[in-house]
């Protein structure tokens, strides 16, 4: 069978030419040096003649004014040997914007990493540890984190807020201890359509989110139509007053989590209280089965579950109330879920069980906002903040070898952030 495609005498530059490509420039000589592990490509650039170089703000081409130094960028390597660009940059004298250094087609700003290197760094920062990556690729942390700095930064500019109707607002612990620099706000996308963190920012103060919401825009502010958050009352506050207009839902995640804390409080409670007598025994090893929802509890752990809930102690009767507070979520009408909200507070609020108290106080505080829920029902999936904060702890659990905050923040919009992604002729990864 005869091949029809003309095939060339493979050279480094033809390989070049094909998949990088700048008009104005050539590949003047591409060499090797070194040897062993010092082993490295050198692809040396000139201006093409004849054609001018063009000015870095309004690409316009003009006249040349003098040459600089030559310039090394760090490019994709080449069969995992190191790979770098010469050039002497031409200064040009625009009309309009005055000398200089002409427009490099490879390079953004002072950066020594190429574009396509820059890119390629990017997206294997997804994939491995920055510091994995570096090494990898015969490469520094410091260009791996440049380079996401250079794709985040390129993506947010370029992404589209359009359609943005449910927003989810979270703080998320991060770092050591309880200190405010410890909490992150973070704001998601949860449309069905598109979910993703549209924002995060230290610290979870009403002055946190407002930062966040002037970042999103008016456009996106007014635009909403579900807020979904938790009972913390900075968040309520700026969004009643930012977005009114928005129907307001709780988290049933986080009123879960609230529920489960108290069962914990009494156990522990309890346990001190009983140290040393028979009764003690029952609490032994519950701490896990009493946080699962009850339904999910199986096999012996579920006798012992129901053992406790005979006997009448304390943590069966908070156990047994939280449980009991899960048929909320399952009622059809706002009317009977609000009748029921008020049986289940009232019982609470008999049970003589402080920390189960302090929840049903929190709860009727924001009645309205939990009654919400039933009219936004079907519209905002619970699941998903939860979702997103799962994925989150594992950005910032995983060992970036993240040094500062700026670079955990860029890693986050780099993994959950969908962020639109710079063009390239070819992909290199
Ligand atoms: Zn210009």
């Amino acid at each position: 069978m005869k091949n029809k495609t003309p095939t060339t005498q493979l050279e480094v530059k033809v390989i070049l030419n094909r998949i990088q490509h700048f008009v104005g420039f050539v590949y003047q000589s591409i060499r090797m040096r070194g040897s062993g592990g010092s082993l490295r490509v050198e692809v040396k650039i000139e201006p093409h003649r004849g054609i001018r170089g063009k000015c870095s703000s309004c690409f316009k081409p003009c006249p040349g004014y003098d040459q600089l130094e030559e310039r090394r960028w760090q490019f994709v390597p080449l069969w995992g040997i190191v790979c770098h660009f010469f050039y002497s940059p031409r200064r040009v004298e625009c009309g309009e914007h005055g000398v200089g250094v002409e427009h490099i087609p490879w390079s953004q700003g002072k950066r020594p990493v190429t574009t396509a290197m820059m890119g390629f760094l990017a997206r294997w920062a997804r994939r491995l540890s920055w510091r994995e990556t570096a090494r990898s690729f015969q490469s520094s942390w410091e260009a791996v984190y440049h380079s996401v700095e250079w794709f985040v930064e390129w993506g947010l500019a370029h992404r589209h807020l359009e359609a943005v109707h449910s927003i989810g607002i979270d703080e998320i612990h991060w770092g050591q201890g309880k200190r405010a620099d410890s909490f992150l706000t973070v704001i998601y996308q949860i449309d069905g359509h598109c979910r993703r963190l549209l924002w995060v920012g230290r610290r979870r103060t009403k002055a946190t989110l407002l930062r966040g919401l002037k970042v999103l825009g008016p456009g996106v502010v007014s635009a909403l139509r579900y807020v979904c958050s938790d009972m913390w009352q900075p968040y309520l506050t700026v969004m009643a007053k930012k977005a009114g207009h928005a129907l307001h839902i709780l988290d049933r995640f986080h009123i879960v989590q609230h529920l489960n804390k108290a069962v914990d409080e009494v156990r522990r409670a309890e346990s001190i209280r009983l140290r040393g007598k028979a009764l003690a025994v029952k609490l032994k090893k519950m701490r896990w089965k009493l946080l699962r929802k009850g339904s999910r509890v199986r096999g012996e752990a579920r006798i012992k579950l129901y053992g406790l809930l005979q006997s009448k102690m304390a943590t069966g009767r908070a156990w047994d109330l939280k449980e009991c507070f899960d048929y909320f979520w399952h009622y059809k009408s706002i009317h009977w879920a609000g009748g029921f909200l008020d049986y289940w507070t009232e019982r609470v609020m008999r049970s003589r069980l402080e920390p189960m108290k302090r929840v049903a106080r929190t709860l009727r505080k924001h009645q309205a906002l939990l009654l919400n829920w039933f009219k936004a029902k079907g519209e905002v999936s619970s699941g998903v903040v939860e979702g997103l904060n799962n994925k989150i702890r594992v950005v910032t659990r995983r060992s970036y070898g993240f040094r500062t905050y700026k670079a955990m923040e860029l890693a986050l919009y780099h993994n959950l952030g969908r962020l639109p992604e710079p063009e390239t002729t070819h992909r290199f990864c």
